[in-house]
């Protein structure tokens, strides 16, 4: 293993200045994964919506993307069921349908691969109104006025699949504000919108990513399944200077902790959602998205490169 590289305090805040003084350009490219998000989030709401509403269909009587979040058709072929939906149901005692459970492998596949927290930063409706908050919140400059730990989530997940059990009810079914919008925005129904007024408001004025990153028990499923994502972030740590810029855009911060970083070449966390603020961000391109079978021997190359340049 080859030593590292060390930079000063100096070299980091000259990586600061480097975000800081970007052409106008550099930062509009900067933020082409925020872009492609939206447009992803706002893609799914409308496929929805307009099969709902103005009937559109791949072939006679079939619907492009029918259904919701929890459990949907796409082209009339492949049912999609959230995971998370499912086991409640089944902890509640019903027998799940064949083509449930079909949904339930298709969704679990696609996550595994993707990592499970896609769903949150690239689908999710909820996600949009908590990127709104967080950065309002930035510019506004509110400050923190108190903490939570960001394992609560798990708590949460914990307590509504017991919940679940001892009363025979889907429990976050019945509350979830990702269910609640989803069903307001597409078919009118509901207390969706106000649900996410509160959730803004959580965030904005008492807890920093508060709602995603504390409570949301989808979310802390998703973590778990994320675990095993073959998209990663790569971290090359010959080329990182401890400037901090990633982790001041990150809304899940805990999991650019540099001194792991270093050890695996990668975040490793299910907590990401590869979300991509991180990766344009860092002036060094020490952050890139990568396949997981191929960082090994990427952080290897980047080893080596940093060898021959020490050497030379
Ligand atoms: S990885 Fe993070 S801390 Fe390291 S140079 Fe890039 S932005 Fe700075
Ligand atoms: S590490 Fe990067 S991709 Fe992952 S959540 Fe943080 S900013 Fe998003």
């Amino acid at each position: 293993m080859s030593a590292l590289p060390s930079f000063s305090k100096a070299d980091a805040l000259a990586s600061t200045e480097k975000v800081h003084n970007l052409s106008g350009g550099a930062r509009v490219w900067s933020w082409r994964y925020i872009v492609l998000r939206r447009f992803t989030q706002v893609g799914f709401l409308l496929l929805f919506f307009g099969t709902a509403h103005w009937g559109w269909e791949v072939a006679k009587d079939v619907p492009l993307l029918a259904g919701n979040l929890s459990a949907s058709k796409f082209i009339g072929l492949i049912p999609l069921t959230d995971p998370f939906a499912a086991l409640q149901i089944f902890l509640t005692g019903h027998v799940l349908q064949q083509e449930s459970l079909i949904g339930v492998a298709v969704v679990l596949g696609i996550y595994l691969l993707i990592g499970g927290r896609v769903f949150c930063a690239w689908v999710c409706p909820v996600n949009v109104v908590t990127d709104a908050a967080g950065w309002l919140r930035n510019r506004l400059g509110i400050l923190a006025i108190f903490h939570l730990p960001r394992m609560l989530r798990y708590f949460v997940l914990a307590a509504s699949l017991l919940i679940t059990m001892i009363s025979g009810l889907a429990a976050f079914e019945w509350v979830s504000p990702v269910g609640m919008a989803h069903r307001e925005i597409i078919f009118g129904l509901g207390l969706g919108f106000t649900a996410l007024l509160a959730i803004f408001l959580f965030d904005l004025l008492i807890l920093k990513h508060g709602w995603c990153g504390h409570l949301c028990p989808l979310g802390a499923f998703y973590s778990l399944l994320g675990k095993t994502a073959l998209i990663r972030v790569r971290f090359d740590k010959n080329t990182c200077t401890h400037c901090g810029e990633c982790a001041k855009v990150c809304p899940e911060p805990q999991v650019l902790n540099l001194k792991k970083l270093e050890e695996r070449g990668v975040v490793f966390s299910g907590e990401c959602s590869n979300c991509g603020r991180c990766t344009p961000i860092c002036p060094e391109g020490s952050l890139k998205f990568d396949f997981k079978p191929l960082i090994r021997s990427h952080n290897v190359q980047a080893d080596a490169i940093a060898v021959q340049r020490r050497t030379k």
